[in-house]
């Protein structure tokens, strides 16, 4: 057997990279750390980038302020201050060779790590607008892509990037892709029926690996983008569709169906008129109880909107139908609260219910255990611990899960036991963009509640600097004595040497409010370092008035009820995302007076300043969570830990938010039509779907 590189006859699918023409062993072990292994997995290893080298500018060509692209060669490097304060890194660029050749400065300020990509004699990309300064074309902080062309590639005009690892360089990546398209692209089989592609516009597999790795324009490209990011969300959506159709046909639930009889008793527990969103949810989820399979909803609402009625509906539902439920919140602060809307709600009623919190001793703790084992107890509240293993209900019916957008589908599944399981519902006050929600929650059903219970109160939200402190304290001196109640939030619970976090120290600014502005008023703190009893001390004593201030770090952030509390100060308003500071000021909309946020915030980013802005100048949780969503990107939100899918290789949900909304129509509708994906042109779909996701979703043996 020859050892020496595969002629490109010979490559197929499973050829080892090693004998990719251009490779050779040492750099196969460096591909291997990327898990390139084969021909094929360098085809489906997509570029992270590209170089575009068409329209490349010359010198003479520049223009002030107008966006280039140009090419050229390090000469000089200048670097003044190093990593701790004020740094400039300066580097001179070569373009075009001996008599014509010219120059420009290339400038960045504060980046010292900058410094060590550049060598002189490196190629590099630039792409910015220019400035004339002292008769040279001046770029700052532009774009500098390191160019690694070698002759091979000489004539590509669309350079491809791919992810490396020390050692290993783009031409030999590019020469392994090379090879593979050359020796097995004709070996690849199509994965969507022909009539498929052509009705959904994509381009045909073969033609789109070629061209996501070496488009021949950004047409191209883009049609070649378009087919993979569509192919990875509609596997994806596929995966989800058809784990949603299994719930249904294999789950067995009990049937909880809200009658008119139990409709009417749970009715006269209720202290108020349901607005119409909650009559709405209302009604879904009691479509859903009714059927023997169980509930899979998410039920999204804006602070404040009154998620909490709706399931305690449900849940009394389940209590009418002689079965458990179980609520779990995620935090000890929230689990108690609910167990006191509970208890309210309850008092005149037969229902038994529980916390299971931590602080419970030993011996507590094991009566509670036998009392839920032994169906004497109807509702538990608790925080996740309700998850434990030594927790055994007699008859659980229902479980619903408090502001846990962040309980992915993985968790879920760990909700389901042998046989029956419960009807489940998910609450959150985080608004969701869009593309997220069909993604993170795609196998979910979602009720939403858009509108507000009658009378809220609407808020003023202030952004501030240092300078407005004492009129703001003036306020809030002059509405406390009204008899109002108010939030001080600090992002930290201690500072450090650094100005910046000691001002962001709850500790410090309660000190500060206490010894100052507010030294005539009772504070209260809270903070996550406190104890459980320490907690719930403080979170008792501001919700009955006796502190009239609470200083607080993010933990009364979600959920916590408390309708006196009308004045919100955010501290290092800087070091909070969008949807926090929107939750932090939701925990004032609650009562019948208007409420006023002020967030005191260092000028930051741009980024952080956009936020700011767009936090001020809005009040819908929903177009916040957009916004958010396209400043940030959608990182934070699908970290692979919180959802537990595996992360998207290509596509990407703000970029391609109408893809995904695309692709879930498209495989909602392909597993109506096919629902165990049975029929032969459906196979190669189907096989990719459980490749994928088969073991995350349990998708078992489909078909
Ligand atoms: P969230 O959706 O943020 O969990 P809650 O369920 O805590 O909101 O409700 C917020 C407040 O609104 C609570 O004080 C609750 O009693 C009150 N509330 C809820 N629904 C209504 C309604 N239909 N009419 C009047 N007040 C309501
Ligand atoms: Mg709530």
């Amino acid at each position: 057997m020859s050892t020496g590189p595969a002629s490109s006859a010979s490559v197929t699918l499973s050829t080892p990279v090693q004998f990719l023409k251009g490779v050779g062993p040492r750099n196969a072990e460096l591909l291997a750390k990327l898990e390139l292994f084969t021909a094929a997995d360098c085809l489906f290893n997509f570029p992270r980038d590209y170089q575009d080298l068409t329209d490349l500018k010359s010198v003479a060509e520049l223009e002030a302020d107008k966006l280039v692209r140009l090419r050229g060669t390090v000469v000089e490097i200048e670097q003044r201050g190093g990593y701790t304060g004020r740094s400039m890194l300066g580097v001179l660029i070569q373009c075009g060779e001996g008599a014509a050749a010219d120059y420009v400065r290339c400038l960045w300020f504060n980046m010292p790590h900058m410094r060590k990509q550049f060598e002189n004699g490196r190629q590099f990309l630039i792409t910015g607008k220019a400035k004339k300064k002292g008769g040279r074309w001046e770029f700052s902080h532009p774009r500098a892509q390191r160019l690694e062309q070698e002759p091979a590639d000489a004539e590509l005009k669309i350079l491809p990037v791919y992810s490396l690892t020390e050692g290993l360089y783009q031409p030999t990546v590019r020469k392994a892709v090379q090879a593979a398209l050359e020796g097995c692209l004709d070996q690849l089989d199509e994965v969507f029926p022909p009539e498929f592609l052509a009705a959904h516009n994509l381009a045909p597999l073969r033609e789109a690996l070629q061209q996501i790795h070496f488009p021949a324009d950004r047409e191209q490209l883009e049609k070649a983008r378009r087919r993979f990011v569509y192919q990875e969300l509609f596997i994806l959506q596929l995966a989800l569709a058809v784990r949603r159709l299994r719930l249904q046909v294999d789950g067995s639930a009990p049937q909880l169906e809200p009658t008119a009889k139990i409709d009417a008793r749970i009715r006269r527990l209720l202290p108020f008129e349901l607005t119409a969103g909650q009559e709405q949810a209302i009604k879904e989820i009691g479509g859903d109880l009714a059927r023997h399979f169980p509930m899979n909803r998410l039920l999204q609402g804006e602070v404040g909107s009154g998620k909490t009625i709706v399931a305690v509906y449900a849940v009394l539902v389940a209590v009418a139908h002689g079965r458990q439920a179980a609520i779990m919140a995620p935090t000890e602060v929230l689990a108690r609260q609910h167990a006191r809307t509970l208890g309210k709600l309850l008092s005149e009623s037969r229902v038994k219910w529980t916390t299971l919190v931590g602080g419970l001793s030993q011996s507590e703790r094991r009566a509670v255990l036998e009392q839920i084992r032994s169906g004497e107890i109807d509702v538990v509240i608790g925080t996740q611990a309700i998850l434990q293993e030594d927790v055994e209900f007699a008859r659980l019916g229902l479980v619903v899960v408090d502001e846990q957008h962040k309980f992915g589908v993985r968790q879920r599944a760990k909700l389901r036991g042998a046989g029956e399981a419960p009807h489940y519902l998910v609450m959150t006050a985080t608004p969701i963009p869009r593309s997220v929600s069909m993604t993170m929650f795609g196998d979910l059903d979602i009720s939403t509640i858009r509108d507000a219970p009658p009378g809220r109160m609407p808020v003023k939200t202030y952004l501030a600097d240092d300078t407005q402190r004492d009129r703001w304290w003036e306020f809030v001196r002059k509405k406390l004595r009204e008899g109002r109640q108010g939030y001080v939030i600090a992002p930290l619970v201690e500072g450090s040497d650094d100005p910046d976090d000691e001002r962001a120290s709850v500790m410090r600014t309660f000190e500060q409010l206490a010894n100052g502005p507010l030294e005539a008023f009772r504070l209260g703190l809270l903070h996550g370092r406190m104890s459980n009893e320490e907690k719930e001390a403080a979170m008792a004593e501001f919700a009955a008035g006796k502190t009239q201030i609470l200083v607080a770090t993010t933990v009364v952030e979600v959920g916590v009820d408390v309708p006196n509390a009308v004045l919100m100060t955010i501290e290092g308003g800087e070091r909070f995302g969008l949807s926090q500071l929107h939750q932090l000021r939701g925990r004032i909309v609650r009562g019948n007076h208007p409420g006023f946020c002020t967030v005191f915030a260092k000028s930051g980013t741009a980024e952080g300043l956009k936020r700011l802005e767009a936090f001020v100048a809005s009040n819908d949780g929903f177009e916040l969570a957009e916004v958010d969503f396209h400043i940030r990107g959608p990182g934070d939100l699908l970290g692979t830990k919180q959802h537990g899918l595996p992360p998207l290789r290509i596509a990407d949900l703000v970029r391609d938010e109408a893809v995904v909304a695309e692709a879930r129509a498209d495989a909602l509708a392909l597993v109506q039509e096919d629902a165990g994906l049975a029929k032969p042109e459906h196979q190669r779909l189907r096989k990719q779907m459980l490749k994928r996701y088969g073991a995350v979703l349990e998708l078992g043996d489909v078909g």
